[in-house]
């Protein structure tokens, strides 16, 4: 099998980035090796975040580290195992994180984040999915007057910094607005312009037929079986080799097992996550995801039932599971939401793909001309999907980037 562009990962991001090259009219195959969307981009919260324009921080302050150091926080763990392994990765976001630096991450960040929404809504229109995307936002809910002041006042800086729009809700717009949560809450912060899915599988799959119409071909594959082919690159298929001119490594957490067999030592790990579906009690409803950030999950409802998510693990990637936090994280959410029995046999578990500097890996490869890394999207995968794959594909095939590459480049890791 011949191609212009082997795309190797057919999460959220190597799907957008197979089809944005094959409406350019390339000949493009995207391998997995299993099928589309199966892994990360399967079981996240589905939220297609415009107000993410702040990544994911490494706390700076003394308490809250201590905090976390306890390891029985719900929305963030460790394994003590893991940290050897992982001290380096800690020690780079922990510096990421300081005041001094995160400016610069944030305003790299937003640049990609103002323009998520309408690339998935470009990408769903054309794929004939508008109907999967809910336009009512989702909204972080406060138990603390503190803490939603806090939030607003957070809020009102990203408005202005970065056009992020939101409306403020008193306990009384909270209920009006979602009638089912409990009224312990103080209000909520409702951010307007996310888009939000009940099922972020669905929306890949509509893109990977968008893509199959346009004659991309979907193949199962070991990414492993990668090798320089004179002057493009071969991968093994179920039904033979692949060969084509250029590469691209959209592989999520499994990316780093790739750029290290071609000698790049990139600083990846993983914040590993979990999710539980609910049945809701009665006739209770929620009408948009619901973070409650005191606690440190998430809740949406979803064509499965409601899925309740958790934050972060830091753990190896392959480690077993242990999801204690979605055993601190149910009694939070059953406060809050009348949730009925568990509906999954087991929870769901993901791992984020995360680089230190908590920006993603966008742009070609420093060594091989023909290969381009599209990973590292830690929380917003799901988000940023569609704004990689269009950036992706403009530069590799020659057009005006619509945002300016450089913050995402391999080479800021240079080793
Ligand atoms: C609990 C949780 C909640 C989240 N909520 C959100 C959210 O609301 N919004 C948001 O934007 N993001 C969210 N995220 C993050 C988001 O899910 C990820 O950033 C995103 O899915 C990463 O997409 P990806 O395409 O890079 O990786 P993946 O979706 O993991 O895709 C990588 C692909 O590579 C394939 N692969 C691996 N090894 C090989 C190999 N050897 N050969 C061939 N193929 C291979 C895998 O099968 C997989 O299909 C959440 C994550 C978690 C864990």
């Amino acid at each position: 099998m011949k191609a212009d562009f082997t795309v190797l990962g057919a999460g959220m991001v190597g799907v957008c980035v197979a089809l944005h090259l094959q409406k350019r009219g390339y000949a493009v195959v995207l391998v997995d090796k299993r099928g589309a969307a199966e892994e990360t981009s399967f079981g996240n919260a589905g939220m297609i975040q415009r107000e993410a324009v702040n990544p994911h921080v490494f706390p700076q302050e003394f308490g809250v580290i201590m905090r976390y150091a306890r390891n029985r926080s719900i929305d963030a763990s460790y394994h003590l195992a893991a940290l050897p392994r992982i001290a380096s990765f800690m020690w780079g976001y922990w510096r990421n994180s300081h005041p001094k630096r995160y400016g610069d991450v944030t305003r790299s960040y937003a640049r990609l984040i103002e323009h998520c929404v309408a690339e998935h809504d470009a990408l769903a229109q054309e794929s004939g999915a508008t109907g999967l995307l809910r336009r009512d936002g989702w909204i972080r809910v406060y138990r603390t007057a503190e803490k939603r002041d806090a939030g607003f006042a957070d809020a009102e800086r990203a408005q202005r910094a970065f056009g992020v729009a939101f409306r403020a809700l008193d306990a009384r717009g909270l209920q009006e607005a979602e009638p089912h949560l409990s009224s312990v809450l103080v209000g909520g912060l409702h951010w307007t312009q996310p888009t939000t899915v009940g099922d972020p599988q669905a929306l890949a799959l509509a893109y990977l037929r968008r893509f199959g119409s346009l004659g991309g071909q979907f193949v199962q594959g070991d990414a492993n079986t990668l090798t320089e082919n004179g002057s493009g690159w071969r991968v093994d298929g179920a039904h033979g080799p692949i060969d084509a001119g250029k590469v691209v490594i959209a592989l999520g957490p499994w990316s780093d097992g790739v750029t290290r067999a071609l000698g790049y030592d990139l600083p990846l790990a993983v914040k590993r996550g979990y999710h539980m579906h609910y049945r809701a009690q009665g006739e209770a409803v929620l009408n948009r995801p619901i973070a409650d950030s005191e606690r440190g999950y998430c809740l949406t409802p979803m064509a499965r039932g409601m899925r309740l998510t958790t934050g972060v693990e830091f753990a190896l990637r392959d480690a077993a599971p242990t999801p204690v936090q979605l055993e601190r994280a149910e009694p939070a959410a059953r406060e809050l939401f009348p949730l009925a029995e568990r509906v999954d046999a087991e929870p769901w578990m993901g791992a984020r793909p995360c680089t230190p500097d908590m920006l993603p890996v966008i742009g070609q490869a420093p060594r091989h001309p023909n290969m381009w890394f599209a990973f590292g999207h830690a929380h917003q995968g799901f988000t940023l999907g569609a704004v990689t794959g269009r950036l992706i594909a403009e530069m590799a095939t020659g057009e005006q980037p619509f945002v300016d590459p450089t913050p995402y480049r391999a080479e800021r890791f240079a080793r």
